[in-house]
């Protein structure tokens, strides 16, 4: 092998502590394995005298077969590992070592979470990072910061005594801090103390130990016993690190206990490789300090540079030193000045600006075609390298919609497969007890509309007509509706009746057994079972029969899917249905993912990986999308509540003031950006869309921009091939044609249409239950206990106090029997309303009439209904003048600004963008005039919203001042009534003609579609 001058020498000095500092490109997993060969050949030690530490297990992997090439069979005596899989050895293959980790077993992320919370729950002492309202609020960063201890070496005796010793030092520790540590130390104990079997409540007597505790344990085993350390130390007589720059304090730790330089020979055979500039795993100055441990530990250690880099052109090579050479000197070990030593014909160095993302990733999948085509590169020569995780699915959409194939760095998450929330519906029917009608009848409909179901919509929608006939029959006879979907469903499985009612027996047994068996069986033998009932995986074969890259990517998803439900059967033998959807319902609120494998790393493809996962690695051609300051590059440093201090990490450096912290934290995010320039070897290629918030990258200042000959025309009918997910209600026109043909319209139904016409067909016209939210369940309450008040007010004009609204409420919530814990969070919600109470009880106005439900024909076909909350004579007025009241729950804020702008700039009532609320209160005016029975001549004049909750905000425009409650008068006027009357019989018209349309997704923001603010309750139907 040809080793240039400088390579040479690193490769044959062999004794003596030695630093190679190695830039990107410049050979090192080579150099690497020729200095290893060439100490076995100069028989200065034997292949099993040699440890080479790399950092990921990939490296270790290639290193042993670069050395197998150059040595033969012996290079497998050599011992190439992770620090981790290391210490793994050290621990579990030597008796002196056992008895560190002795009986324990590895605890799972689950168990980490209930051991914190336990901790926290059951704690004194710790208020400061356990606030009363949020108790959980700090856990994440709690369990972060336990984490960054144990990388960093610092036991809990450690940090206690750093802690004692720890004032505010005006940039990182600020007051507030110092509690907030104190209560970390205490947690920090305690975590490794119940970890270990000291609370048998938690864990059994084996205890648990963390993916940390192993470079731990390797370390104070070596310490404590002398004959370990001995062992080791004669026998790995050679040691070489791999990428030092991102070797953190405990892994430092049990470096210095195996190399001799603790006996202070300094005379270690040591050789480190690193490069300062492509340090992305350490923060804040610490890599650089890695380094200077080294020449302090070791006065004569031997540096060499190598600079010349054999993997990239001139011109990358010279645009990313432009980028590396922001950095401050102090902040480089060694300013390297790389010299190119490869060229290529066809090359390019582009950035390209788009006006949407959209625009931006259909680029990308042409040009990568456009590359393997003209200049035929092989797609696993190709990468896109992303900032930050939750990207790669945006590429990954795009290339599956554009036919190229890829592969992504390690697991993800797979919560959002279209595949795995068809299973994980199935699951949660299962789960969800059968008195949960609503909560049921949800799930049921989306497993009934699930494509692998294959019932064709029209029959889903009889079998929803079916039932709502029902229930309406029974409202008729004067009874409680006791039909659903799951008991008509049910009745469907055991009468056996056919597709009349709209869903067969054969579309149900599957759930029908599914229901038998839930129980009973381990849950995952039960969705075996299920998958293979209801024929998914002969469905996702059929479907994509033709389309390898979709057939693959849902084929993988469900088996990752089945395979964690599996392990996590093994993991804990006889785990109920109830246990699992716990742990699901742990994740969740914990953002944690499913973690499953939808490729393989050795599939064949252009590469999807961060920039963090690039490391070490080179491609033909590399893509860096979103190249927006702040927001990708570089990110936004995201603020710490519970920072360590600077001593914890040994050798950081220590900030004198918040500036130096933040250019800090500019210097990390740079060294990452160049890392993942310098992966490209002939194409790199930046890509961004910058709007009126978000500017293109300052790395890319000095790279022209590229207007991007894009054929609009080609864009948009790209765009349109790529929503390919066929409507469901196509084909279903004379079915729903029926279901609208005797509906009646009510303000809220208005409004859902007005908001988004696709929702008025799930809420109003096919009545989809969703779900009881606790939102809804506490409004309904509220009003029946306010219902109660004013009905004993007007029959014994005594107002009544709370005590009578809270038993009142309490009441009605029985009836609602929601879940408990939406129960629970409803009655201690209710308390928070005294105060409300109180000021409504000092002057409280006798109503007219309460909760009355009125009926106007607005033409022969068209019925318009309400039931407003209270009415009201209005004092002062002239004539007989009605006040109609509206009780609101929830912040007033945004409503009252809404009522406001929705009269100031006179926005038509049929605007989705008139509030919503003062459209209601137009209705019951509407409603209250033109019902000759109620009216009897009067009109009414003004309307009132209450508000139970107080303003969030002071903004003296809109009168609203934080804290103090709110009641919103607003004049109403004939022309309102009659803008809203036309509203209403064109929007009747709309539905006849069933214009059902769906509202745009906002891309961004998952849950959310067009304007609004709030997540939908059906976005899982509509989009996935
Ligand atoms: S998800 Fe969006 S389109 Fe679908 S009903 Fe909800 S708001 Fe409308």
């Amino acid at each position: 092998m040809n080793l240039n001058e400088k390579q040479k020498l690193a490769a044959e000095t062999l004794d003596g502590p030695v630093l190679v500092l190695a830039g990107p490109g410049t050979g090192k997993t080579e150099l690497l394995s020729v200095r290893a060969a060439n100490i076995i050949k100069s028989k200065k030690a034997k292949p099993e005298n040699i440890l080479i530490l790399t950092y990921t297990n990939a490296a270790a992997k290639a290193m042993k077969e670069r050395l197998v090439k150059i040595l033969g069979p012996a290079a497998y005596n050599v011992e190439t590992a992770t620090f981790h899989s290391f210490a793994n050895t050290v621990v579990l293959e030597s008796d002196e070592a056992a008895e560190y980790i002795q009986e324990r077993v590895q605890i799972t992320d689950i168990e980490q979470i209930k051991l914190l919370e336990y901790i926290l729950d059951n704690t004194e002492g710790i208020d400061k990072i356990r606030p009363f309202r949020a108790p959980y609020a700090f856990e994440r960063e709690i369990s972060q910061r336990i984490t960054e201890l144990k990388r960093e070496g610092v036991s809990p005796a450690q940090f206690a005594e750093i802690i004692e010793k720890t004032e505010p030092d005006g940039a990182y520790i600020e007051e507030k801090h110092i509690e907030r540590l104190k209560a970390l130390a205490t947690v920090y104990k305690l975590y490794e103390e119940y970890k270990a079997g000291k609370n048998k409540a938690l864990f059994d007597d084996r205890g648990r130990y963390d993916y940390d505790d192993m470079i731990l344990f390797a370390v104070e085993a070596i310490r404590n016993e002398p004959e370990l350390a001995r062992a080791l130390r004669s026998q790995y007589t050679y040691i070489m690190v791999d990428e030092f720059q991102d070797t953190n304090g405990a892994q430092m730790d049990l470096l210095f206990e195996l190399g001799t330089c603790h006996l202070g020979t300094g005379n270690s055979n040591l050789c480190c490789v690193g490069d300062d500039d492509q340090s992305i795993f350490r923060f804040q100055g610490a890599s650089v300090a890695n380094f200077r441990e080294l020449k302090r530990r070791f006065p004569n250690l031997k540096e060499i540079p190598l600079e010349k880099n054999y993997r990239s052109t001139k011109e990358i090579i010279s645009l990313a030193g432009r980028i590396i050479n922001n950095l401050p000197v102090k902040e480089r070990v060694h300013a390297k000045e790389l010299a190119p030593e490869t060229d290529f014909k066809k090359k390019t160095i582009e950035y390209d600006e788009f006006t949407t993302e959209t625009e931006e990733l259909l680029f990308i999948a042409r040009r990568i075609k456009e590359i393997a085509k003209k200049e035929e590169v092989p797609l696993d020569e190709v990468a896109v390298l992303v900032r930050q995780r939750d990207d790669i699915l945006k590429i990954v959409d795009t290339f599956l919609r554009a036919g190229i194939p890829y592969a992504t760095d390690g697991k993800e998450d797979i919560a959002g497969e279209k595949r795995v929330r068809q299973m994980l519906d199935v699951l949660y029917f299962a789960h969800t007890p059968d008195i949960e009608v609503e909560q049921k009848d949800a799930y049921l409909y989306r497993i009934l509309t699930a494509d692998y179901m294959r019932i064709p919509m029209n029959d889903v929608l009889r079998f929803i007509a079916g039932v709502r006939a029902k229930k309406y029959d029974q409202r008729k006879k004067g009874e409680a509706p006791t039909v659903s979907m799951f008991s008509e469903y049910m009745g469907t499985c055991e009468k056996g009746t056919g597709r009349k009612s709209g869903v067969s027996p054969s579309d149900t047994s599957p759930l029908a057994a599914l229901l038998y068996e839930a129980e009973s069986k381990p849950v995952h033998a039960m969705l075996m079972q299920y998958i293979k009932d209801a024929g998914v995986m002969k469905f996702i074969l059929e479907k994509y029969d033709k389309n390898d890259l979709l057939r693959i990517r849902d084929l993988r998803a469900l088996t990752s899917f089945v395979n964690m439900v599996k392990e996590s059967d093994i993991a804990r033998p006889g785990i109920t249905l109830k246990e699992f959807i716990d742990e699901l319902e742990t994740r969740k609120a914990h953002g944690m993912p499913l973690q499953g494998e939808l490729v393989t790393a050795t599939q064949e493809g252009v590469r999807i990986y961060t920039a963090h996962g690039s490391k070490g690695l080179e491609f033909h051609t590399v893509f860096i999308p979103f190249c927006l300051e702040k927001k990708r590059w570089p990110k936004r440093p995201q603020g710490v509540s519970i920072p360590l201090p600077p001593e914890v990490y040994k050798s950081k450096e220590v900030p004198t003031d918040k500036d130096i912290l933040k250019q800090l934290d500019y210097y990390d995010e740079t060294r990452l950006f160049y890392v993942a320039s310098t992966r490209a070897k002939a194409n790199l290629i930046y890509t961004a869309s910058p709007t009126e918030s978000a500017i293109p990258s300052s790395y890319l200042s000095g790279v022209e921009s590229k207007e991007e000959n894009r054929k609009e025309e080609e864009l948009l009918k790209s765009v349109l091939t790529v929503t390919d997910a066929q409507d469901p209600f196509v084909g279903t026109d004379k079915v729903l044609k029926d279901l609208v043909a005797e509906l009646s319209l009510n303000p809220t139904a208005l409004n859902n249409y007005i908001n988004c016409p696709r929702k008025y067909l799930y809420d109003d016209v096919l009545m989809l239950p969703s779900g009881k939210k606790q939102s809804l369940v506490f409004g309904n309450c509220a009003h029946k206990a306010l219902e109660d008040v004013y009905g004993k007010f007007m029959k014994t004009g005594k107002f009544p106090d709370f005590a009578f609204f809270k038993e009142a409420f309490a009441k009605e919530l029985n009836h609602e029997a929601p879940e408990a814990a939406i129960k629970t969070a409803c009655l201690r919600q209710v308390e928070t309303f005294k105060a409300w109470f109180k000021e409504e009880s000092r002057l409280p106005v006798k109503p007219l009439g309460l909760e009355k439900r009125l009926v106007v024909q607005i033409e022969d076909d068209l019925k318009f209904s309400g039931k407003y909350d209270k009415t009201e004579a209005l004092s002062g007025a002239v004539g007989a003048a009605i006040r109609v009241v509206d009780y609101k729950t929830g912040e007033p804020d945004k409503h009252v600004k809404g009522i406001n702008n929705s009269l100031s700039k006179k926005i038509p009532v049929s605007s989705d963008e008139f509030e919503g609320y003062l459209r209601q209160l137009i209705a019951y005016k509407l409603l209250f005039d033109n019902d000759k029975n109620e009216s009897q001549g009067r009109k009414v004049k003004e309307g009132v919203l209450v508000f139970l909750d107080p303003a969030k905000e002071s903004v003296a425009k809109h009168d609203l001042e934080a804290g103090g409650f709110v009641k919103k008068k607003v004049e109403l006027t004939d022309d309102m009534v009659a803008e809203l009357e036309s509203a209403i019989k064109d929007i009747r018209h709309r539905i006849k003609k069933l214009d059902f349309a769906k509202l745009p997704e906002i891309d961004e923001k998952p849950g959310k579609c067009g304007k609004s603010p709030n997540t939908c309750d059906f976005y899982d139907i509509c989009w996935r």
